[in-house]
């Protein structure tokens, strides 16, 4: 057990409340701030979006015994429901038998860990938005206003966990040698609803992760515990087929009968919708270093933002803390060793997950409807069923294992590399399915 220290945390998002449970586990006194009101109070409780919960965020729930409770509301979700244009719907299985990602409200499962976080012993104070950071001191300043008076907060050790914009981070990038980036894609998201049917029951199948890929746009839906979906547009901000191109409820109703014709019924109040909820845009936002001194460090978002194309940016920040926790079991009370192995460790892993993401974006965006990539990808799926050991997707690799992230990305340009050999042969799109692609396939695995 560490000695104990009075520890500040900014954020009390998914991130912020889990690292409160763990520091309070280990013994500190810890209070969290959180600009906003208590989102256990109000109705809607930030972005109401539903996230995918997968291997590396149940690592990090159950060292501290929380899978199973979380688990409660979340619902596992073993494929992908395709929903192609002029085809049947169809499957696509996840991974092995019995590996799943899982649904979880992003706003369920923050009031719950507020309440976990509170039970264990953390305090939280609501309201408080922060302006600014003595990083040398770990004092911050809260207030109603950048302009208006400020009340200053001593600590041993603040943690910001404010999130993508962070304010802590803000003050960090003051300072000479930090490096930082940020990059906005030029796709937006939407957020609709597919209500439950009258007897609570799912309009969709509610174990599938449900895709109408469109090309440059698509449109996902993920099921909630109340028989509801969750449904995201992805589509560009401008461009032929974007969001600015639909500025009436005529450009919108033949924009959905064009698209996605099978499911707009079943959208509810698909115009109002539509119209009046947000545009929102992504980033991608790296930086370094993560820490200052033994007094602060960044968590979660606030230290690396990725698109949400690989469901990730969670698991990720949940992770953080899993290896925080590891090295504060290796070094007790060396905080600065704790903070300059964590940054260590876990930048080139975030660093890959941002890559990883933004290629799946890519491919999500460029490459649906282009014939070699799906002959490409049919390739692998029949080559990793029949060698299952030879060949783990990345997919795989990053959503159900805890290897770092850097070894998923790395693994996966080897295989791209192989496949990019695979796709020269003469006549590849008759012989995919062959030996003769097997045995070149075996080979290069071998001098790889
Ligand atoms: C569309 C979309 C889909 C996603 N899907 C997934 C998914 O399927 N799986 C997954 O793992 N991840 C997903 N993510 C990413 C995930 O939402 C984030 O990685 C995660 O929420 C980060 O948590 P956080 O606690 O670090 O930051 P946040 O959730 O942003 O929380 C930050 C907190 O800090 C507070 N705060 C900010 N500034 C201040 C201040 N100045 N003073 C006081 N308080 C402050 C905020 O009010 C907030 O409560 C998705 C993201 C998006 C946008």
């Amino acid at each position: 057990m560490q000695t104990s220290k009075n520890i500040a945390i900014i954020g009390s998002g998914l991130v912020g409340s889990l690292l409160a449970i763990y520091l309070k586990r280990g013994g500190h006194k810890v209070t969290v701030f959180d600009r906003r009101p208590d989102i256990r109070n109000i109705k809607f409780s930030g972005r109401s979006i539903n996230l995918a919960m997968s291997n590396r965020g149940w690592q990090a729930l159950r060292k501290v015994d929380l899978e199973d409770d979380i688990k409660k509301l979340a619902i596992p979700l073993d494929k992908r429901a395709m929903h192609v244009v002029d085809q049947e719907q169809y499957y696509q299985k996840y991974g092995k038998q019995g590996e799943a990602i899982w649904s979880i409200s992003r706003g369920l499962l923050n009031k719950r860990m507020i309440d976990l976080a509170e039970g264990a012993g953390a305090q939280f104070r609501f309201n408080e938005k922060v302006w600014d950071i003595d990083l040398p001191e770990a004092t911050f300043y809260t207030g109603a206003s950048e302009k208006g008076e400020w009340r200053a907060h001593a600590y041993d050790m603040v943690f910001g966990c404010d999130g993508a914009f962070s304010r802590v981070r803000h003050k960090m990038q003051r300072r000479s040698r930090f490096d930082y980036s940020q990059d906005f894609i030029d796709v937006g998201y939407k957020e609709l609803t597919i209500p439950a049917n009258p007897d609570g029951s799912h309009k969709l199948d509610k174990h599938s992760f449900h895709i109408w890929p469109r090309g440059k746009f698509m449109l996902i839906a993920m099921p909630n515990l109340d028989g509801s979906f969750t449904c995201t547009l992805f589509m560009p901000f401008e461009g032929e087929v974007s969001f600015e191109k639909l500025t009436t409820e005529q450009e919108a109703k033949v924009f959905f009968a064009t698209y996605f014709p099978d499911v707009q019924d079943n959208i509810e109040n698909l115009m109002g919708d539509f119209f009046n909820n947000p545009t929102s845009a992504m980033v991608t936002m790296k930086c370094y270093p993560w820490t200052y001194w033994d007094k602060v460090a960044l968590v979660g978002d606030a230290a690396h933002a990725v698109v949400p194309f690989y469901g990730q940016g969670m698991n990720a920040g949940f992770e953080d803390i899993f290896v925080l926790q590891q090295l504060i079991e290796d070094h007790g009370d060396d905080w600065e060793t704790i903070f300059s192995r964590y940054q260590e460790a876990r930048k080139p892993n975030a660093d890959a997950i941002a890559e990883l993401s933004y290629r799946n974006f890519m491919e999500m965006s460029s490459k649906t409807a282009d014939t070699d990539f799906l002959l490409q990808k049919k390739i692998e799926r029949h080559f990793a069923t029949k060698h299952p050991d030879k060949w783990i997707p990345a997919y795989s690799r990053v959503t159900f294992s805890e290897r770092p992230y850097a070894e998923a990305l790395a693994l996966g340009d080897v295989q791209e590399g192989i496949m990019a050999e695979v796709m020269k042969m003469p006549n590849i799109d008759q012989i995919w399915d062959s030996e003769t692609v097997e045995t070149k396939i075996l080979g290069l695995l071998e001098t790889s």
